[in-house]
């Protein structure tokens, strides 16, 4: 359960446990692997150390053997920032409660849809929104950033209502990935034992997009988690979730008389994904944005955490039972994490 969630945060979220056709044999290959260092030292599972960690860094790490923490991130995402509706103060706001966290975290996971809309906007009012973001993260953060692209932050998918014809400079995710500084799309790093893979989850198609890889992300995700040592802590960044409860509840579908999730809400792929994932028992945690909601679901051994909205319902108050936040999610060398929600205090604006 998420721990110690403030008393503004109404309801607690929403936790799921789905026990999907887990097969003995992946449930032990991905459990033995976090057991097995503590197996062989005949320690308990909760002092147990991560079977992969690294030499060195068990020898630098005090209390060899125990469970520590690693790293504490803060994923911020969906800003959704904008001139109105005071969205800036509002994300320096936030800024300022990460930043001023007595345990502070050691860098910010930027989930997306940093700005309010640029898929149905012409050039200049896109270009407001950069300004918004790129002016405000400069002023108020002195944290490192670490970028994921989301569908409001790539220009002109709406072709009719942007004006674009597709042969602008800027157009597409061309400008997300200047406003953002980053070279690619999608990316992996490591941060203290951790591995971490930013995913692009949104392919444009006509008017619209999907939640999907293409076949090159894909084939390039399948590498990187071949290439990664089978036994360091794998953590992946989505702006689309890749499975998700809260799903079922971003709009209204049971007044269809049937649940059809659509597929810019969760990524039409995810079976592929996951089946992925069950090669490389070393994948734990993914984290997401997109829905405005806030949930966990434990999937054959991952655990999938779409993390609310800094915006809330893009600035107009609480979204559901979700208020405007992010969370901080401590990573540990046994693979292991903890989420918790946090909320600034952000009073949306009277209209
Ligand atoms: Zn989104």
């Amino acid at each position: 359960m998420d721990r110690d969630l403030p008393p503004v945060f109404g309801a607690r979220g929403l936790e799921w446990r789905l026990h999907g056709r887990m097969t003995m044999d992946q449930f032990t290959r991905r459990d033995l692997l976090r057991l097995g260092a503590a197996a062989a030292a005949g320690l308990t599972a909760a002092e147990g150390a991560w079977a992969g960690e690294p030499a060195g860094d068990a020898a630098v790490r005090k209390g060899a053997g125990r469970r520590t923490r690693r790293l504490r991130i803060a994923h911020v995402t969906d800003v959704h920032v904008q001139p109105e509706l005071e969205a800036e103060r509002g994300m320096a706001a936030c800024l300022h409660h990460v930043q001023s966290q007595k345990d502070k975290p050691d860098v910010i996971l930027n989930g997306g849809d940093a700005l309010m809309d640029l898929c149905a906007v012409d050039r200049a009012r896109a270009k407001t929104q950069w300004d918004c973001w790129n002016g405000t993260l400069k002023r108020e953060c002195s944290m490192r950033v670490e970028h994921c692209i989301g569908n409001h932050d790539i220009w002109g998918i709406a072709k009719s209502e942007s004006r674009c014809d597709g042969s602008e400079d800027f157009y597409g995710k061309k400008w997300a990935l200047d406003g953002y500084g980053i070279t690619r799309p999608y990316r992996s790093f490591d941060l203290q034992g951790w591995h971490f893979i930013v995913l692009d989850s949104t392919m444009p198609v006509v008017e619209s997009y999907v939640g999907r890889l293409d076949e090159t992300q894909f084939e390039w995700l399948a590498d990187d988690l071949k290439k990664t040592d089978a036994k360091k802590p794998v953590l992946i960044l989505s702006h689309i979730p890749i499975l998700s409860a809260a799903v079922f509840y971003d709009g209204e579908l049971e007044k269809t008389g049937k649940y059809e999730v659509p597929p810019g809400w969760l990524h039409i792929d995810s079976r592929r994904i996951k089946n992925l994932f069950l090669q490389h028992p070393n994948v734990n945690v993914c984290l997401s944005g997109h829905l405005h909601l806030i949930d966990r679901v434990e999937y054959n051994g991952v655990t999938y955490l779409c993390d609310g909205a800094v915006s809330g319902n893009w600035w107009k108050g609480a979204h559901q039972e979700c208020h405007e936040g992010y969370a901080l999610v401590d990573l540990y060398n046994d693979g292991t994490i903890e989420r918790e929600y946090v909320t600034y205090g952000w009073q949306a604006k009277k209209a």
